[in-house]
Parts: structure tokens; C-alpha cells; sequence
């Protein structure tokens, strides 16, 4: 037996057996996480954190007994009886884009990734990048730890008319694939549609297939050659964003106009849900999204716990108050009340385990998109969807949607240890999630407040002269 397979043995046995006799001893450089509660992803329940250990960035131990262990090599983080511990969250629709100006979006990846992180959220899927290249480098910085931030698992650039400078007409199924095995190269976590048009879907899920990676996309009803997701899912679209489509969708007019006045009891919709189902197909609901563009906002979920302006500069702060509010978009407001029994419908479908949390706030200074994933767990909670529920949308569904479920989402030894630590007990009330006191990402402990502070007045140009620069920078794209 190979001494490496020897030692992995010993370690699974160590891992099985009985916790009191087989703890390791505790090393310099572990975590160890004392009293407090744990969110159990698998019961749903939340129960006494007995003992956590992190080593290297792995969870070494759950539900560990600490009695008698030596645990001064460790960075102990000891919990208060209130606080509880929950996974690292996910925000499968993550835009580091902010649009500041008016002129367009920008993606923004130096301040973003601390607000991320801060709020807790220790994994983002941008779901389409406007820079991909300058997105590609944060992320690189990030891994090598030359830059604080959560996970960024690329999505790298549209694939569609949201691309800028996209023209189908200079597109062919093949290039769509030569550009997949590029980017699928540079390690992209999954692929984003967006105003795509059916032969070059069917390309780009069937090459991304070939890498193991999923495809999502924000499609349409089908009608001036768009894609139905519906369709897209006869494709083999691993997950669909904002709205389900099928025959409810009709294809004779845009998709926001038949789901502005759709009503979530007809057959259409239950059928096309059924198809979700059999086919594992994740929602990225993007509830709250909608609900961002009208005034005044649902009052329940558009608080602020925290001066989000305050991380913009003064001078970015001045120049986004001078365009707000915004004009109010009626019909967004209407497909934001169907949202809520769309997203309920589906769940007591048996879509549970589909629905994934995704934030799609390319901000313009007004709220962030690193506190919108509060903001859309509460909405899940205000639809009817049990607070246990929403948490594990927030971070189990999330991971398995990135076909990382073995890796990320539970609070599991072996798995990595990405988790937040908050304030209050979530399940009796799912805004405690906003009062996060410690964040784990890659076996670092981080301090949200000192991740605040860094980041508090930096965000966006600092003066004229640099806004010059930022909007000579703008990509457009929605
Ligand atoms: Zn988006």
C-alpha cells in the first residue's frame, strides 16, 4: 500500500470514529470554533456548536468535544450562546457592475469583494461579466491572497446580444464552441446566456457539457428569435435565471410582458415546473431584482441596516444622489408581486432543491448587491418558503448549481471551510443573517467590521478627472 494511500486511511478512520478518542491534536495555524449554535444544513435544525475545527481550510471537525484539548496553538473564536453559525453563502447571479453615471456598467472588483465578504457571501457567480479579463485578474489576486474576497467563480463573458459588441450575425456554432474551450480553459466556473440565439445555445451547452461545467441563462418567450426556456431545457440547460418560461411565456410578445400579468395557477405553469423537476433544472429566482427598479420600494426588504452610500466616495456618492431616484419601471413592479407566488408555486411543486439565490443588483449607488443576498432570503421567507429553506437556497443549492456540492455549502468534515458567523437565531427571524460578526473563506478568519472600514469611501471615482477615466471605461450591457 502506497504511503500516501496509507495516510489518507488513517485520516477517513480518524474522521469515523468516535469523536472523544480520535481527536487530533489541535496545530498552530487551526481555527477552532467554541459554544454558540449551528445551523445543521441536513436536519434544518439549529442545534449547540459543540466544536469546530478548521485546519488548512478544510473542516476537520464538526460536532467536535473539545473537553481536555490543549488549544493554544489555535486561533480560538469563542461564541456567544446568541450567535450562530451558518455555511459560507452563495450569490449565483453576483454583478460586481455598478452604473454610477447613467453611462453604463462598470464592473467594479477592487471594493465589491470585501462588501461580499463582509456581508458574508464567500461565494459569487457574477453571471456575466462586462470584464471579463479585469474580472479574471481580481480573481487570480484574490487566490493568491494579494487581495481579500470571496470566491469568484468566473463566469467570463455573455454569450449573446448583453455581450457588447455582440452580433449574431458574426457568430457560427463553432466559434461559439472554440470560444468555450477557451474560457473553460481559464477556469471559468460555468457559462452566461443572454440574448442568445438557439444554435448558439445548443453549441455552448454542448461544449460546456464537455467540461463538466452548466450553463445558465436569462432567456426570453421565444418571440424575434429568442430562446423560451422551455426550449433551452430540451437543450439541456443546466439552470434558468429570472423566469421559467413555457407556454404561459407566449412567444408572439416579449417574455416581461406575458409575466407582468401572469397568473401562477395555470396548467401552463405547473407543467412547465414539472419539467424543471424531471430534468433537475436550478431557478435562480432573482426575486428582490425587480424590486430594486420602482419607488417607493417594498418597505418589508428595501431597509437599510447599514449606510450602504457610504462606501461609494464622496464624490461618486454626489453624482449617484443627483440621478436618484431613478424613474419608476411600473411593470417591474408588477412582475415583482407575481415573483413571490411564482417562486412559492414552484417550491410546494417540489422545487426545493432547484431554487438557487441570486442577486442580480448591478447597483447605481443606491443599494449594493453584497447586501442584497439578506434582502433575497427575506424575500424567499415573505413568500412562505420556511427560513431553513432559504438558508439552504443560500448556500447548499447554490453549491450544487456550480456542481460544487461536494466541496462547498454544509458545514461537513472534509468539505471546505467556508462559513459565516451571525448574530441571532435565522430561523426565528431571517434578517438576523444581516448581523454577520465572523467570516471563514479559505481557512482565513475575517472580521466583517474591519472589512467595512477598508471599504468604507472607496468605491467608485474620487473625482472628476477619474470619472472621466471610469466612463471612458463603461461596457455597456444589461
Ligand atoms: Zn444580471
Amino acid at each position: 500500500m502506497g504511503i500516501r494511500l496509507a495516510t489518507a486511511l488513517v485520516l477517513a478512520v480518524a474522521l469515523a470514529a468516535p469523536r472523544a478518542q480520535s481527536l487530533p491534536s489541535v496545530q498552530a495555524g487551526d481555527i477552532v470554533i467554541t459554544g454558540g449554535q449551528l445551523f445543521d444544513s441536513l436536519s434544518g435544525r439549529i442545534v449547540p456548536n459543540t466544536g469546530i475545527i478548521v485546519r488548512q481550510g478544510i473542516f476537520l471537525e464538526v460536532g467536535a468535544s473539545l473537553q481536555g484539548l490543549d488549544l493554544g496553538a489555535a486561533d480560538v473564536i469563542g461564541l456567544a450562546e446568541s450567535e450562530t453559525v451558518l455555511p459560507g453563502l452563495f450569490d449565483l447571479h453576483a454583478h460586481y457592475a455598478i452604473d454610477l453615471f447613467g453611462a453604463g456598467r462598470v464592473d467594479e472588483y477592487t471594493i465589491n469583494p470585501l462588501i461580499f465578504l463582509a456581508n458574508g457571501v464567500t461565494s459569487t457567480f457574477p453571471g456575466g461579466e462586462v470584464d471579463p479579463e479585469g474580472m479574471m485578474a481580481a480573481r487570480r489576486h484574490i487566490e493568491r491572497g494579494e487581495q481579500i474576497g470571496p470566491r469568484l467563480h468566473s463566469s467570463g463573458p455573455y454569450f449573446g446580444t448583453a455581450r457588447p459588441g455582440w452580433r449574431n450575425a458574426d457568430w457560427t456554432p463553432e466559434r461559439v464552441r472554440r470560444e468555450v474551450d477557451e474560457w473553460a480553459a481559464r477556469g471559468v466556473r460555468g457559462f452566461k446566456a443572454k440574448g442568445i440565439a438557439a444554435d448558439h445555445l445548443a453549441a455552448l451547452i454542448d461544449q460546456a457539457h464537455k467540461y463538466g461545467l452548466p450553463v445558465t441563462g436569462h432567456l426570453d418567450s421565444g418571440a424575434r428569435g429568442s430562446v423560451n426556456p422551455r426550449d433551452a431545457i430540451s437543450m439541456g440547460i443546466d439552470r434558468i435565471e429570472h423566469f421559467m418560461g413555457g407556454d404561459a411565456i407566449s412567444g408572439d410578445r416579449g417574455a416581461y410582458a406575458s409575466l407582468e400579468e401572469l397568473d401562477v395557477n395555470r396548467p401552463e405553469v405547473a407543467a412547465i415546473m414539472r419539467r424543471y423537476i424531471e430534468r433537475s433544472v436550478n431557478y435562480d429566482a432573482t426575486v428582490t431584482a425587480y424590486g430594486y427598479w420602482f419607488d417607493p420600494k417594498d418597505e418589508r426588504i428595501f431597509t437599510t441596516w447599514m449606510d450602504e452610500q457610504s462606501f461609494l466616495t464622496p464624490y461618486a456618492r454626489e453624482a449617484a444622489n443627483e440621478r436618484l431616484p431613478r424613474r419608476s419601471n411600473d411593470q417591474f413592479e408588477r412582475i415583482y408581486e407575481v415573483k413571490f407566488g411564482e417562486v412559492k408555486k414552484f417550491y410546494d411543486a417540489g422545487g426545493r432543491h432547484l431554487i438557487t439565490l441570486g442577486t442580480d443588483h448591478p447597483s447605481w449607488g443606491e443599494f449594493l448587491a453584497g447586501f442584497g443576498t439578506h434582502r433575497e432570503m427575506h424575500a424567499f421567507v415573505l413568500a412562505g418558503i420556511p427560513p431553513a429553506d432559504a438558508i439552504r437556497i443560500a448556500t447548499i443549492n447554490g453549491a450544487r448549481a456550480l456542481r460544487l456540492g461536494d466541496a462547498l455549502g454544509t458545514i461537513e468534515p472534509g468539505k471546505l471551510a467556508d462559513l459565516v458567523v451571525v448574530r441571532g437565531n435565522p430561523l426565528e427571524d431571517i434578517r438576523h443573517t444581516r448581523n454577520v460578526r465572523h467570516v471563514i473563506v479559505r481557512g482565513v478568519h475575517h472580521d466583517p467590521r474591519a472589512l467595512f472600514d477598508q471599504a468604507r469611501g472607496k468605491m467608485g471615482p474620487a473625482s472628476e478627472a477619474e470619472a472621466e477615466w471610469w466612463k471612458g471605461n463603461v461596457r455597456l450591457g444589461r
